[in-house]
């Protein structure tokens, strides 16, 4: 599999015609995808069944082994798996995009090989001995969305691995054919079974949720399908860990540097050309520096230029699906029709092949504009002007979720102090958006629940169990 064509012919269908792909930015065909159904399902999950028991039982050493050389895989695979996932997605290679995503996986891969999650003593006094142990939780249900299609099932199927449970993955259908080329390319070197991949759209994922097979779901998407999949986990009790929406806020005080900081804020909101669960969503700047805010702002954005993924002088890219498109221009349109004034974009071809939307910066919005308070999951960034902190932070915690939030500011006690009385799972100072495979990430609110990364991701793909005595 060194080469796009051969992972391309790696995954296409062996039995019926199959789905097929077309290239966001320009309507192109690209592939061909299996579409699978019960039986499929079924399969799937008696692999992973089947192949749980000698996994789990594998040395914790050999276990780790496996992850890197799975990441060695990647790695040897980077570009072609680089180009697949840009052409179905639309990220372009270069910037923090397709290449970046790939790098993404084999760190993810690698970092989860080296945290362990030992057995510890909770109580040893001479009279009582109790240990707490963490077990595999069986086998993992991996949910994943369209926007960031290898990192986030990389993010899920690293750590139910690392703690010996199989995993069956379910891609996005918008982007299956990045799903199976990981997945084809893991397969060189995990056990059969272990990673099994359904490829099917949202009803083969609902047919998932609902099966007693599975000791644990991970789901990255909208919350919308999270409240689903709690009511069909009910019946069996299935571990849950939601990574849902989110419509992040970054504050930016009187004290800024606007220049200095105009990068970091393109970047922390424009990640992704936007479709990104923990960008930067609306942006409260203070009437002091809003102004020179909005100039540096737009001067970026004009720089940054926007086109087909393969080209590699493009850092934007396409929505990556006409629903998402829509999303975009809709509210676009109610922020311009409010009176709200667009520095740069918000002109969108409605007639081209591709989904592309340009990048859009809207100024003196309402704080109650559906711009503002809706996830727009796209190129397009309000900026609302505030005049005192405690409205600001009042307006970015008066929405249902709390996944990130981000705080601007030369002082850093300042922005600290402001960060504590956000609602929301992470709070960045003077950037947004960045993980890293140590630090616990998760939502509260309707940004869901459960955290992942880290030692609390292992903890959440492995069930406790005390020994007493
Ligand atoms: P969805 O919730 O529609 O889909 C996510 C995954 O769930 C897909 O694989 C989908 O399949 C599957 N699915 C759909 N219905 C069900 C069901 N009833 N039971 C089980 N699985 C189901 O989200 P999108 O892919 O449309 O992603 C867009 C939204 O997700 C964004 O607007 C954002 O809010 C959120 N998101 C959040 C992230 C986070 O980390 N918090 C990251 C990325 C997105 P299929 O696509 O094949 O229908």
């Amino acid at each position: 599999m060194d080469s796009e064509a051969g992972l391309l012919a790696a995954i296409a269908p062996t039995d019926g015609p199959g789905r097929e792909v077309h290239d966001p930015a320009t309507g192109e065909l690209i592939g061909t995808v299996p579409v699978h159904g019960t039986a499929d399902l079924d399969r799937a999950i008696a692999g992973a069944t089947n192949a749980r028991r000698a996994w789990a039982a594998l040395d914790d050493d050999e276990r780790k082994a496996t992850l890197h050389r799975v990441a060695d895989a990647i790695e040897a695979a980077a570009e072609p798996l680089a180009r697949v996932l840009s052409r179905e997605q639309g990220k372009p290679l270069n910037g923090p995009n397709a290449r970046f995503e790939v790098g993404a996986c084999v760190g993810w891969l690698r970092a989860t090989a080296e945290t362990p999650l030992p057995g510890e003593v909770v109580v040893d006094d001479g009279e009582t001995y109790a240990e707490l142990r963490y077990r595999p939780v069986g086998t993992v249900a991996a949910i994943t969305p369209w926007n960031w299609p290898m990192m986030i099932a990389i993010w899920q199927i690293a750590p139910a691995l690392r703690m010996g449970n199989t995993v069956v993955a379910k891609p996005s259908e918008y982007t299956t054919l990045s799903g199976l080329a990981l997945a084809a390319v893991m397969n060189e070197v995990l056990p059969e079974g272990v990673l099994e991949v359904v490829a099917g759209d949202g009803a083969i994922g609902a047919e998932m949720v609902a099966r007693p097979e599975f000791g644990k779901i991970m789901f990255t998407g909208s919350t919308a399908t999270g409240k689903r999949i709690i009511e069909a986990s009910a019946g069996n009790l299935t571990r849950l860990t939601l990574e849902l929406g989110g419509n992040d806020a970054g504050i930016v005080l009187p004290d800024v540097d606007p220049a200095a900081i105009a990068e970091g804020l393109f970047w922390g909101a424009f990640i992704n050309t936007g479709q990104t669960c923990a960008a930067m969503k609306r942006l409260y700047v203070h009437d002091d520096v809003y102004d020179a805010v909005c100039a540096a702002l737009t001067a970026v954005a004009e720089q940054m230029p926007m086109g087909v993924g393969l080209d590699e002088q493009n850092v934007l890219g396409p929505l990556q699906n006409r629903m998402q498109f829509g999303v975009v221009d809709r509210l676009v349109e109610a922020a311009k029709a409010s009176g709200a004034r667009v520095l740069v974009g918000g002109e969108p071809d409605r007639e081209q092949a591709g989904h592309f939307y340009p990048t859009t910066l809207v100024a003196d919005i309402d704080p109650g504009n559906p711009l503002v308070l809706e996830e727009q999951f796209g190129p397009a960034l309000p900026i609302v002007r505030y005049s005192d902190i405690d409205e600001a932070v009042r307006l970015a915690n008066d929405v249902e979720v709390g996944l990130g939030a981000s705080v601007w500011s030369g002082d850093r006690d300042r922005a600290r102090e402001i960060a504590a009385r956000l609602e929301a799972g992470t709070v960045w100072i003077n950037s947004h958006g960045g993980v890293h495979p140590m630090i616990p990430f998760g939502g509260v609110k309707q940004s869901g629940y459960g955290l992942e990364f880290g030692v609390e991701g292992l903890k959440a793909v492995s069930v406790p169990q005390v020994v007493n005595g």
